[in-house]
């Protein structure tokens, strides 16, 4: 008989009967109950606000460096940042699906298409290099906080960083942000992929002069070993998925970004109409930055959901059993087997869980077929093409009016599309064409 942390599989079962749903891979909402429990973004919080506004002051710094890098980013300036897009075409589309009628706006947030990296990573990933590279710099003498640090993208900055490591464990798209930025700056990179990363995704890599190391087995075994191999080395750094508050701290600039944003479209928020924002989750730290960012900004005016693979719910059997990082999915027996790489992720960060447990309003979960018919329905909808990870969003608003008869047409849904726009045609085609199949079967029922 299986034993978890002194428990048998029943006794777990009669302790949370929702891990019914969880170990026979149903989809299904989790609302949690530890929600508001010490107060949002309160003083007993790790990071504060003014963590978040340092961040956002340094990539501001950074911006001369990363417009004179990545000519893409010439008309923002060099920031980092996507598009926020109403997505009234696919509002009705999951209306139609599900049988609900979803009371207020629907806007995607593309960081799908958000620069140099075309997916959320792209926050974290880029923010904790620049970080890193900056600290060194200083400590060289090479650059003082006050100069234009366009100056970065000269060969003697490259030669200098060219002494240095940087190492990453991940699914795919970690490594690809972090890769991608490093090698531009002239970092040596060393990124350990897991069994599910796409192939693509390595072959993009290993173009740009970084080095891959695949693993045969998970995303947490990928990560011990970059963590292992940077522990010998006083010039290499280790950049952790699972405990870094860099990472975190730079996907939680999004905040910031969208308060603008929201601003700029005219959208209202406030307790009385409220944003309730959905995003999918694998360790947490992406998800968890940009949850942990918006309660800082707008306190309880914002209600944060995350979305997990049915077969992949590590984030909510960690926060429901409040057990966090010691528990994993395979524990249970469920196989960590998905489609969203960016998700395929069996143990959450414990850092994140902690940190989240009073902050997250639910938890739900998305099979891969729902995602491949999601990636269809978008693509037909709203000509956007998403990533598996990224389109389990999509799923949340309808659970969220099922089990809240306030939401009304005053509130704001944002669903966070996290990836997709840098997947190859032949891929894009492929997912297209298999979810198209699912929504085709359906329509016939
Ligand atoms: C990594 C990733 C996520 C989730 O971020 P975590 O920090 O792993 O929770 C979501 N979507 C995509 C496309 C990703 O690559």
């Amino acid at each position: 008989m299986t034993i978890v942390k002194g428990k048998s599989i029943n006794e777990w079962i009669s302790a949370f009967p929702d891990f019914g749903p969880i170990l026979n891979y149903t989809p299904f909402y989790w609302g949690n109950p530890y929600a508001g429990e010490k107060g949002t973004a309160s003083q007993e919080q790790p990071l504060q606000l003014e963590d978040i506004q340092d961040a956002e002051e340094r990539l501001k710094r950074f911006a001369p460096f990363i417009a004179a890098a990545y000519k893409e980013t010439e008309k923002s300036e060099g920031m980092i940042e996507s598009p926020l897009k109403k997505a009234d075409q696919i509002k009705a589309r999951i209306e139609e699906i599900t049988g609900q009628t979803i009371p207020g706006a629907f806007y995607v947030k593309l960081d799908s298409h958000l620069p140099i990296s075309g997916s959320i990573k792209g926050r974290g990933g880029i923010y904790e290099v620049l970080k890193y590279a900056e600290k060194l710099l200083l400590e060289h003498h090479l650059l003082s906080e006050k100069d234009d640090y366009s100056k970065i993208a000269e060969e003697k900055y490259r030669d200098f960083f060219s002494q240095y490591t940087i190492l990453v464990g991940s699914t795919g798209n970690l490594g690809l942000s972090i890769g991608v930025i490093s090698a531009k700056l002239g970092f040596r990179v060393v990124v350990h992929m897991s069994a599910d990363a796409k192939q693509w995704k390595k072959d993009l890599l290993r173009e740009r002069g970084v080095q891959v190391v695949e693993h045969p087995s998970d995303y947490s075994k990928a990560v011990k070993e970059g963590r292992k191999e940077a522990e010998n080395d006083p010039k290499s750094y280790f950049i952790d998925d699972e405990n870094s508050k860099d990472l975190f701290l730079g996907y939680a600039v999004a905040a910031i970004r969208l308060k603008k944003q929201l601003k700029e479209q005219k959208i209202q928020v406030s307790p009385d109409n409220p944003l309730h924002v959905y995003l999918p989750c694998g360790v947490g730290g992406g998800p968890g930055g940009v949850a942990f960012g918006l309660k800082a900004v707008f306190g309880d005016a914002v209600k944060c959901y995350f979305a997990e693979p049915t077969h992949s719910p590590c984030m909510l059997i960690g926060m429901m059993t409040r057990m966090h990082n010691e528990i994993s999915v395979n524990d249970f027996g469920l196989d960590n087997q998905t489609a969203a790489d960016g998700l395929a992720v069996g143990r959450a960060s414990g850092f994140v869980g902690k940190v989240m447990e009073p902050l997250l309003e639910g938890i739900f979960t998305v099979s891969d077929e729902q995602m491949f018919r999601l990636i269809a329905e978008m693509a037909d909808a709203e000509g956007i093409h998403l990533e598996p990870s990224a389109v389990t969003g999509l799923m949340g608003p309808s659970y969220v009016v099922q089990n809240n008869p306030n939401i009304t047409e005053g509130h704001t849904h944002i669903i966070w599309a996290t990836g997709g726009s840098m997947v190859p045609d032949e891929i894009k085609e492929a997912e297209y064409q298999k979810g198209l199949a699912f929504k085709r079967k359906s329509d016939v029922k």
